[in-house]
């Protein structure tokens, strides 16, 4: 039987989980260990300084779940570490908002894809492009059948060590959803901006705020991708060198004894 571990960035409660819970339900037996609050934008984490607890609840049909108070990476960590046993793929999400781009740094879903590469599993994130601003509950449905297909794949195929998949998938009904692209990273325009406040003391504080993200529509990327009506599947290398500056860099900084 195949394990799967499930995780998230949004907490143990958040409904994009419980859609990926379901759709791997069909492929493998499926734990859960997600953070018991929101993580999002949270990044790679390593809890060192504080002792992590961890508890059980129930998700929405009432299936045991592990939640902790730690970070997604540290909740991979704690699953793959000791306290679920055989796991064979991690997979992280449904994130409901797109992680491409630059966002993979940022994200909590993705880096928990990370940790699980880092322990030799096999890791995936999903996230679900949502509209900004959408004012109904969302969809994870496609996204979710989308994430099993994709998990199936990842089983009969031994990846590359170092590389973990990041999914994202259109906000749109699955008929409606032209495929999968495999694409590169590509490039998010962040809106961001300094915001100052002054608390009830009138001491400043800071806010970064602004308009959600944008970015470049290229084709072959995974933002170009989303915009096309395609969900895209982008391969990350852990090993981040700059291998294509590795000999300019070289050159300029290396030390040439008697040059
Ligand atoms: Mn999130």
């Amino acid at each position: 039987m195949i394990k799967i571990l499930v995780t998230n960035d949004d907490g143990v409660t958040a409904p994009g989980l419980f859609a990926l819970v379901e759709a791997l339900r069909e492929v493998g037996e499926v734990s859960v260990l997600a953070p018991d609050h929101n993580w999002s934008a949270s990044g790679h984490v390593k809890t060192l300084h504080r002792p992590l607890r961890v508890k059980e609840v129930n998700l929405l049909d009432g299936s045991q779940a592990l939640t902790s108070d730690g970070a997604p990476s540290d909740c991979v960590a704690l699953a793959v570490l000791g306290l679920v046993d055989d796991l064979d793929l991690v997979v992280s999400g449904i994130n409901p908002n797109a992680n491409v781009g630059h966002d993979v740094t940022y994200s909590g879903t993705v880096t928990a894809a990370m940790e699980a590469v880092i322990w030799g599993l096999p890791g995936l994130a999903v996230s679900l492009d949502s509209p900004d601003n959408h004012l109904d509950p969302l969809d994870y449905s496609a996204a979710a059948e989308y994430a099993r297909r994709v998990v199936e794949l990842m089983l009969e195929n031994k990846l590359p060590s170092e590389t973990v998949l990041n999914l994202n998938v259109p906000a749109l009904p699955l008929d409606d959803i032209k495929g999968l692209q495999v694409t590169r990273q590509g490039l998010r325009v962040y809106h961001d901006e300094l915001l100052v406040r002054s608390d009830p003391r009138g001491v400043p504080y800071y806010w970064i705020g602004g308009d959600p993200p944008t970015g470049i529509p290229d084709q072959g990327t995974d933002f170009g991708a989303l915009k096309a009506g395609f969900a895209s599947l982008t391969p990350l290398n852990l090993d981040l060198t700059a291998v294509g500056v590795l000999e300019k860099i070289r050159e300029l900084f290396s030390d040439h004894p008697g040059g």
